[in-house]
């Protein structure tokens, strides 16, 4: 059985005192349920303060980013023992925003999920087309070409979490339908069991993002291959990241 994941991208959100008061919102409402492996990534600066805020909790802790060399002189980056000093254990790396405003490649994706491994970070690795690649009817192909870009090299999934993400459905309120969700995860598990075998293929977690909402979560959940959402948006209000984590599926 996979656990499934709610993490909660805060994205550029949230002060200090802003940060607190919604972990301090959500953990209440979250302490109890431990079949879910909850996550929420704020930004860097806010980092040290949630990571306190959640000391002893059921919730863990994940950067946004994080870059492939250990230190030096590589100013605006930040390394992947900053980050684990910092009190993280996931990160999400190659957002559809990094890759699009950011220039990241899969090539720099594929280095960053390096360098998380490398230091026992569970790397959220995000994949997804653009709504032309979709109505060009290239979607599993640009999936494959992502998936085999940012995993070139790595040998063991186990520390790897998949976060499918159509761009077309980010900060949009055009979440994909559930079967579409579905497909495209039915898709990324095949691609994982025909690269890395069947039991990698059932073990890996497969999370949907885009537009995910207290009110999509439930059907969203009943799907057999989405293991989780990764939830902008909704997940900066106490309350709706709280009834995402509670999900019910229908
Ligand atoms: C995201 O940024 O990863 C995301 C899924 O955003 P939203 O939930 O706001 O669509």
């Amino acid at each position: 059985m996979r656990k499934p994941i709610i993490a909660g991208n805060w994205k550029m959100h949230m002060t200090v005192p802003e940060a607190r008061e919604l972990i301090n919102g959500i953990l209440p409402n979250v302490k109890t349920r431990d079949s879910v492996e909850i996550v929420v990534a704020p930004t860097f600066t806010v980092l040290t303060s949630v990571a306190d805020a959640i000391k002893g909790s059921n919730v863990s802790l994940a950067a946004q980013n994080v870059y492939w060399e250990e230190s030096g002189a590589f100013t605006g980056e930040i390394s992947p023992l900053m980050v684990k000093d910092a009190g993280c254990s996931h990160v999400i790396i190659g957002h559809s925003e990094r890759r699009q405003l950011f220039g990241e490649t899969d090539e720099t994706v594929n280095r960053r999920v390096k360098a998380a491994l490398k230091h026992s970070l569970h790397a959220i690795l995000c994949i997804g087309e653009t709504l032309e690649e979709r109505k060009s009817g290239s979607t599993f192909k640009i999936l494959e070409k992502q998936l085999s870009g940012a995993l070139n090299g790595v040998e063991d999934l186990a520390g790897v979490t998949v976060a499918y993400e159509p761009v077309w459905a980010i900060g949009t309120g055009m979440k994909a339908t559930d079967e579409q969700a579905n497909e495209a995860h039915g898709f990324i598990r095949g691609w994982i069991r025909d690269n890395y075998g069947a039991s990698a293929a059932s073990g890996i977690r497969i999370l949907y993002g885009g537009s995910v909402k207290p009110d999509n979560v439930d059907g969203l959940m009943a799907q057999p291959d989405v293991d989780g959402a990764l939830v902008g948006g909704a997940s900066l209000k106490a309350d709706s990241f709280s009834r995402l984590v509670n999900f019910k599926p229908v």
